[in-house]
């Protein structure tokens, strides 16, 4: 088991952060929370766009996880242009694994890569590397 923990984030609102050093290809953690499927998803981020969060993750072409439901500290990790993690996918599951050393301390990032075609939203994880929209353009 991973150390991780949760706190303010200068990317966005809450982020989750290295409670320990993580080597290069860890599995830190599970994205757990509720199965949904896109019609489901569609519904519920018509509901989350009134409160400007949502907590749902891309699992395949059929289902999502809510993370609001059932979720650990990974539902807070926030996007970056040049993240030090990526999503794993195994059947429906999804799992968070570095993608480089990250040392203790350190916020956990992930690219969304959200579709280019979906409405573009301003990025501001501060990397060098930042295409400036967390929708891969
Ligand atoms: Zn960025």
């Amino acid at each position: 088991m991973i150390k991780t923990f949760v706190k303010k984030s200068h990317i966005h609102n809450f982020g989750i952060f290295a409670g320990q050093d993580i080597p290069v290809g860890t599995r830190i953690i599970e994205y757990t929370g509720e199965l949904i499927d896109k019609k489901e998803e569609a519904r519920r981020e018509k509901q989350n766009e009134k409160i400007g969060i949502t907590y749902i993750f891309d699992v395949n072409d059929r289902y999502s996880i809510d993370a609001a439901i059932g979720g650990n500290n990974s539902k807070y990790i926030n996007h970056s242009c040049d993240p030090n993690c990526d999503a794993e996918r195994f059947k429906n599951r999804v799992f968070l694994y570095s993608n480089k050393f990250i040392p203790k301390g350190n916020e956990l990032t992930v690219d969304y890569a959200f579709d280019s075609k979906e409405p573009l939203e301003v990025c501001h994880c501060g990397s060098p590397k930042c295409r400036g929209f967390i929708n891969e353009i």
